[in-house]
C-alpha cells in the first residue's frame, strides 16, 4: 500500500504541513490587534461559499488549507481578540493550543488507567490544583468535560443520584432568573420538567434573593413537593453578579439542599484577592462547574466539575461492561470513564497543566485581574463620555450600561441601544453584545481578555460613541 493509502504522510510532507499550519497561526496571531474583530464576508457572501460536492478524489492539502483562510477564518468573529468583547470571550493561549495538537498528535485515550497513565494522572493532578485553588476539601474530586454546560450536566446529574436516587416525582431545584440555559437545559435533559425548576425573580442587584428563595421552599413543601437542589451562579453571564453563596451555603446546610455553584464563567477569579472576597462560600458548594476556556484563556473545549467527594462522580456514573473488566482492579479514581457520560475522550487537562506550568499561577492570576480592572475602567470611561447611563457597574470584569440621550427620550434611548450592535458587526473594529435586564436593552462589555489594552478600551468607547450619535440622527 502506498502511503496515501493509508492515509498517511512522508516525513517531509508532514512537516512543510506542519510549518504551514503553525506559521499560519504566528501570522494571525501577530497582526491580530490591527485587524477586524467581525468576520469579512457578508450574508450573501457565506451563503454561496462551502457548498460542495463529496469530494471523492483528494486534492493537495495546500488549496485545502487556503480555502480554510479565505472561507472559514475570514467570516469569522474573533471571540479571542482584544477588542472582543461580546458574550464571553475566549481569549486563548499558545501553550493551549500547542497541548491540544499534542493530545492529538499521540491520541492519548484518556478513559482509562491502563491505557494512559501519564495522562489519568495529569488528569487528577490537575484536578487536584483546582480543587485546591477553589478551597474544596481533599476527598472533593472532578473530571474534564467539554465546557460549562457539561459541567452543570453533569454536576446536576450528580446531585439527582445523591439525592433523588431515581425519583424525581415532586423534586424542584431552584435558582434565580440570571441563570445559564445550560442549567434548564441541562436538568431538563436529565428528564425533569420545567415546573421542576422555580427561577426566582433576582434583587435590585440580578442576585438570588435569599428572602423570595425561603417563601418558594417553604411553599414548595408545603404543597408536598421535594425541595432538592439549589444553583447559584458565581459570576452571571448577563451582568457578572454573584450570587449570596456564604448565605446560601448556610441556608442550604440548614434546609438539607444540594448547593450547586455554576462558576463557568466567574470561578477562576478564586486566583485573584478581589476574586475571593467576591466569592467567599464557593468553597462550600456541594458541586461546581467552571469553564477553563473563558477565565482561564484555554482552547475551546475545556471544562471541569467538581464535585465535594470524588466518590460521588463513580456512584453516578459507573457501568461494568465485559470487555472492560480487567480494567476494575485499579483505581476508580483514576479510570475518568466512569465519571461522567464520555468513555473515549480527549486529554483535555493537557492544556490547563502545561499552561499552569509554563506560565505560572501568578501571571495567570494577574492576566485574570487585568480584566477586572479593564472592566472597571471601560466603566470610567463611558462615564466620562457623557452619553450613557451605566445600569450595572463593572464587576467580574463585566460592565453593562445603554444609550442616554441629553433629553431623556426613551424610545430614542432604546433605538440607538438596540441598533449599536448591529453597526458594531459591520464596522469591525471592535465588537460588544446587547442583553435585556428586566425587559429593558442594555449593551454589555465582558473585559476578561488580558491582551486588552488601555488603547483598545479608549478607542472602542470613542467608537461607540461616534456610532451612537450616528444612529441619533437617523
Ligand atoms: C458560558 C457559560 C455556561 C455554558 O458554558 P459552555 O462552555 O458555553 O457550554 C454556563 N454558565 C455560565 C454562567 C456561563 O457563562
Amino acid at each position: 500500500m502506498s502511503e496515501r493509502e493509508a492515509l498517511a504522510f512522508s516525513r517531509e510532507e508532514m512537516r512543510e504541513f506542519g510549518y504551514q499550519v503553525i506559521d499560519q497561526l504566528i501570522d494571525y496571531y501577530d497582526g491580530r490587534d490591527e485587524r477586524r474583530v467581525t468576520g469579512e464576508l457578508d450574508h450573501d457572501a457565506l451563503e454561496a461559499i462551502l457548498r460542495e460536492p463529496l469530494p471523492h478524489a483528494g486534492q493537495p492539502w495546500p488549496e485545502v488549507l487556503e480555502q480554510f483562510q479565505a472561507q472559514v477564518v475570514a467570516p469569522t468573529n474573533h471571540v479571542d481578540h482584544p477588542r472582543f468583547f461580546a458574550y464571553i470571550p475566549l481569549a486563548n493561549n499558545f501553550v493551549g493550543v500547542m497541548a491540544d495538537a499534542l493530545a492529538a498528535g499521540y491520541n492519548i485515550f484518556n478513559a482509562v488507567w491502563l491505557q494512559g497513565a501519564g495522562a489519568a494522572q495529569v488528569e487528577r493532578l490537575t484536578v487536584d490544583w483546582l480543587r485546591r485553588i477553589f478551597g474544596f476539601p481533599p476527598e472533593a474530586g472532578g473530571t474534564f468535560v467539554s465546557g460549562g454546560s457539561m459541567a452543570n450536566l453533569t454536576a446536576l446529574a450528580v446531585a439527582r443520584q445523591s439525592r433523588l436516587r431515581g425519583e424525581m416525582r415532586g423534586a424542584v431545584a431552584y435558582c434565580s432568573d440570571q441563570i445559564h440555559f445550560a442549567i434548564s437545559r441541562g436538568l431538563r435533559v436529565l428528564g425533569f420538567t420545567p415546573d421542576q425548576l422555580r427561577k426566582i425573580p433576582s434583587d435590585e442587584s440580578f442576585r438570588l434573593s435569599l428572602p423570595r428563595l425561603r417563601q418558594a421552599i417553604a411553599e414548595d413543601r408545603a404543597a408536598g413537593r421535594r425541595p432538592f437542589c439549589v444553583i447559584a451562579t458565581a459570576g452571571t453571564t448577563n451582568t457578572g453578579a454573584v450570587d449570596p453563596l456564604e448565605t446560601l451555603a448556610d441556608f442550604c446546610r440548614g434546609e438539607d439542599l444540594w448547593l450547586h455553584v455554576d462558576g463557568a464563567y466567574g470561578a477562576p477569579a478564586m486566583l485573584t484577592a478581589r476574586g475571593r472576597r467576591a466569592l467567599a462560600g464557593l468553597q462550600r458548594a456541594d458541586s461546581l462547574a467552571l469553564d477553563a476556556h473563558k477565565w482561564l484563556f484555554q482552547p475551546i473545549e475545556c471544562g471541569v466539575v467538581i464535585v465535594r467527594q470524588r466518590r460521588w462522580l463513580t456512584e453516578t456514573f459507573i457501568e461494568q461492561p465485559e470487555y472492560l473488566k480487567d480494567v476494575e482492579q485499579s483505581d476508580d479514581e483514576l479510570n475518568f470513564m466512569y465519571q461522567g457520560v464520555q468513555l473515549t475522550r480527549q486529554f483535555r487537562a493537557l492544556k490547563l497543566w502545561m499552561s499552569f506550568k509554563v506560565f505560572g499561577l501568578d501571571a495567570i492570576s494577574r492576566a485574570i485581574e487585568s480584566g477586572f480592572h479593564n472592566a472597571e475602567l471601560a466603566e470610567t470611561l463611558l462615564r466620562q463620555a457623557g452619553c450613557w447611563e451605566i445600569v450595572t457597574p463593572a464587576q467580574m470584569a463585566i460592565v453593562t450600561f445603554r444609550y442616554q440621550p441629553a433629553n431623556g427620550d426613551e424610545a430614542l434611548a432604546n433605538r440607538v441601544t438596540h441598533d449599536l450592535v448591529g453597526r458594531l458587526l459591520e464596522d469591525g473594529f471592535a465588537f460588544a453584545s446587547g442583553t435585556q435586564l428586566r425587559g429593558k436593552t442594555v449593551l454589555r462589555m465582558c473585559c476578561n481578555n488580558p491582551r486588552t489594552t488601555t488603547e483598545d478600551l479608549e478607542q472602542t468607547v470613542a467608537l461607540l460613541g461616534r456610532l451612537a450619535a450616528e444612529l441619533a440622527e437617523m
